[in-house]
């Protein structure tokens, strides 16, 4: 059982209802075409379709996917639930809501499938991640497929369970039960585990503050995984110091990590520190920089930026936030109002479609003119799902064909190069899920109560 009451909206996600994003004619829908062979096989006649449309206005791609959507909509009806992030491309944002579905960020996500029993089909345009929590916290009866397998996260393709797993098991042998893991949202289910193992919870960029907050109080000593500077900046949030935080190494370097091979020096920060950050990052986030900051305050602009920025780019701005406040915050900016935004991509350019209609202008934080290699860029991996792979899927759902690879179950282990999925036997696909959903939902019942 889940502790989520289906009824009550938190503050995180009453703002969430509806991109406001639109359609108009003649603009160019889609931005970017895939090459035929990124297609799954089983997609790839629906692909090459969409790649002869003479152009990509509404007016050509429309017609094209409402003859397959509309009768996968009347097919199945209230049981359909579409999703799909706010760092997807304009595209899929606007089409997911053009046809009935629901746009958020991970932490509504996550909550979809419990708060709607009805929809016993869900398919979500974003990242592996994303699709895996909604199955973790599913109803038995509702199934929860991805547009595209290859869609995963760089962060979390950084912290892969055979990377983190033996400087887990070095880490607990030394602290024991005083180690409590808090993950953040960008892990697998096999990660999150560690946190429901350990009595731990997973985290957004929304509640990290909450949830890191709460295991310190315990007495907890936090292995915070993966994002080494979201827990960095929740470190500074919560005051502590540089001496109360040990910096681990992430993606494969984080399998030789031995606690026998430090300095005492060294054995002594890992001892002493109340937080122990793994090494991984969003490259994405990565490129913005104080400079930045300076440059487009300098110019009067109100500089906004995501918690997955090093702590010196969000210590110098005017905010910091999940993608949730950035979108607020952008709707309720005055006409005339100036922002620079850090965070992905195409949410700033769908962020500045938007402001545009209501006389706001909003800037990359990196577009930063002459700046020596600095530019913003977009999530390559969650890009990977565009109009032909929801037509596709819905498709083929219809049909009753959807394939294999594109079914989301807990525990799934997912190579993003080929979209294969290593699945679980049942009984530990079972114990995977039981472990994740207890730190989701220890997530959600912290989440709740501070703020909803
Ligand atoms: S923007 Fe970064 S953290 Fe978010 S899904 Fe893409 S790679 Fe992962």
């Amino acid at each position: 059982m889940t502790t989520v009451a289906p009824n009550r909206a938190s503050e995180t996600d009453t703002s969430f209802r509806s991109s406001e994003i639109r359609i108009r004619a003649g603009m160019p829908i889609c931005q970017t075409d895939l090459p035929l062979d990124w297609y799954q096989e089983e997609f790839k006649v629906y692909a090459e379709e969409y790649l002869a449309l003479r152009d990509r206005t509404p007016e050509t791609v429309l017609p094209w996917m409402d003859r397959y959507i509309q009768p996968a909509l009347d097919h199945f009806g209230d049981s359909l639930l579409l999703l799909a992030h706010y760092y997807m491309g304009g595209e899929i944002v606007k089409l997911v809501e053009r046809y009935g579905g629901t746009i958020a960020d991970s932490y509504v996500l996550a909550l979809q499938a419990v708060r709607n029993p009805q929809s016993k089909t869900i398919v979500e345009s974003a990242v592996h991640f994303m699709a895996e929590s909604i199955a973790i916290l599913a109803h038995p009866d509702q199934a929860v497929y991805i547009t595209n397998p290859k869609a995963g996260c760089t962060m979390e393709m950084l912290a892969k369970e055979w990377m983190v797993e033996p400087l887990f098991d070095e880490l607990r042998d030394r602290f024991g039960d005083d180690l409590l893991v808090v993950t953040y949202m960008n892990t697998s289910g096999r990660l999150k585990a560690l946190s429901g193992l350990t009595g731990g919870a997973t985290c957004t960029s929304s509640n990290a503050r909450i949830i890191v907050d709460w295991a310190l109080k315990q007495g907890k000593k936090v292995l915070f995984l993966p994002d080494e500077h979201l827990g960095d900046n929740v470190a500074g949030q919560l005051g502590i110091g540089p001496q109360g935080v040990y910096r681990l190494p992430g993606g494969q370097s984080a399998m030789h990590f031995r606690v026998d091979a430090l300095s005492s020096n060294e054995r002594d920060q890992l001892d002493g520190a109340q937080m122990l950050l793994f090494g991984s990052y969003c490259g994405v986030h990565m490129v913005f920089r104080p400079e930045h900051v300076e440059y487009w305050r300098a110019l009067g602009y109100r500089v906004l930026v995501h918690p997955e920025c090093r702590r010196e780019v969000v210590e110098a701005a005017d905010g910091a936030g999940s993608t949730a406040y950035l979108w607020r915050e952008m709707l309720g900016t005055p006409s005339g109002g100036k922002l620079a935004i850090a965070t992905e991509g195409h949410f700033v350019r769908n962020a500045k479609e938007q402001a545009a209609m209501r006389g706001v202008e909003v800037v990359n934080l990196a577009d930063v003119p002459g700046a020596d290699g600095s530019f913003g860029c977009g999530c390559a991996t969650m890009s990977r799902n565009d109009p032909p792979h929801l037509v596709a899927l819905l498709d083929l759902l219809r049909r009753g064909n959807a394939p294999a690879i594109n079914r989301v179950l807990p525990g799934d282990n997912v190579d993003e190069r080929t979209g294969w999925r290593e699945r679980l036997d049942a009984s530990s696909r079972s114990e995977i899920a039981r472990l994740a959903r207890l730190a989701l939902e220890k997530m959600i019942e912290l989440t709740e109560s501070a703020g909803g």
